[in-house]
């Protein structure tokens, strides 16, 4: 689903990004660890397209097609969806009327005709009531004033709606304490363990790996994916740090 070859990235001129290499298959969770400043952010960025970002060197396809070449609303449309480590506040645009234009300019761009206002309400209460998230604050402006566990949750509300096929989720775990992390790890399952959909999870830290069980682990550092692993890896890394193991 997801191939990255020898992929290079810089951000104002500095290389981030040095010879990065992964592939994910359909049906398959993978996390990426790995210290601050490690470039996992920019590599979410990177795939989700964001401007100021750029590749040097390497490639990267999503289902065959050249991600890199699409733009970030192609590159949704096709399936692919970002949550970010720190989600942007909308003022004045509610919940509702983002997620139904998001999801509504998805479905044109896959010639699907737009979902009504009706049937946008129920599939938004079944996705809000997954995450136990109150319609109320669907109703309110994106993200303005919500804490940071709403705001991460709010994002599982967005990914449920919008249905991907490759959810790239970075620090989705960060800011949530222990219940939320549990709704938000039952969320992800719910949502994205298919056969024919895939997640990269990147986290900090072993507890959302304890509700959402990947299949790979990869270490990121300096740029690079230094080590890979299945589920073992995390534990290892949250007994022995990185240095031992990204050395
Ligand atoms: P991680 O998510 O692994 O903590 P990031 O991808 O956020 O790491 O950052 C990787 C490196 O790129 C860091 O050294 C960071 O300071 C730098 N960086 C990221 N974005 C910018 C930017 N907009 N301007 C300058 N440096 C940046
Ligand atoms: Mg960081
Ligand atoms: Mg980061």
């Amino acid at each position: 689903m997801l191939k990255i070859e020898n992929l290079h990235a810089t951000v104002v001129d500095k290389p981030i990004l040095k010879g990065l290499s992964l592939s994910i298959n359909a049906g398959e969770i993978h996390a990426i660890m790995g210290p601050n400043g490690a470039g996992k952010s920019t590599l979410s960025y990177i795939l989700g397209g964001r401007p100021g970002y750029e590749v040097t060197e390497g490639s990267a396809t999503f289902d065959g097609q050249d991600l890199l070449d699409m733009d970030p609303h192609e590159r949704a449309a096709a399936g692919l969806f970002l949550g970010f480590q720190y989600p942007v506040e909308i003022p004045g645009v509610s919940n509702v009327q983002f997620l139904r234009e998001s999801l509504n300019a998805q479905r044109k761009a896959r010639g699907l005709e737009p979902l009504s206002g009706g049937d946008f309400l129920k599939l938004a209460r079944e996705k809000a009531g997954l995450l136990k998230m109150d319609m109320d604050m669907l109703k309110r402006p994106v993200n303005v004033g919500f804490s940071g566990g709403e705001k991460k949750r709010n994002e599982m509300v967005q990914m449920g709606i919008l249905d991907p096929k490759l959810a790239i989720l970075d620090e989705t775990d960060s800011g949530l304490d222990i219940d939320a992390l549990r709704t938000v790890g039952d969320g992800i399952n719910s949502i994205m363990r298919r056969p024919d959909k895939a997640v990269l999870l990147i986290t900090h830290y072993q507890r959302l790996l304890d509700y959402v069980q990947p299949d790979f682990v990869h270490v990121l550092a300096a740029g690079r994916i230094v080590k890979s692993g299945g589920p073992e890896l995390a534990r290892e890394l949250e007994a022995h740090g990185y240095a031992e193991i990204a050395a």
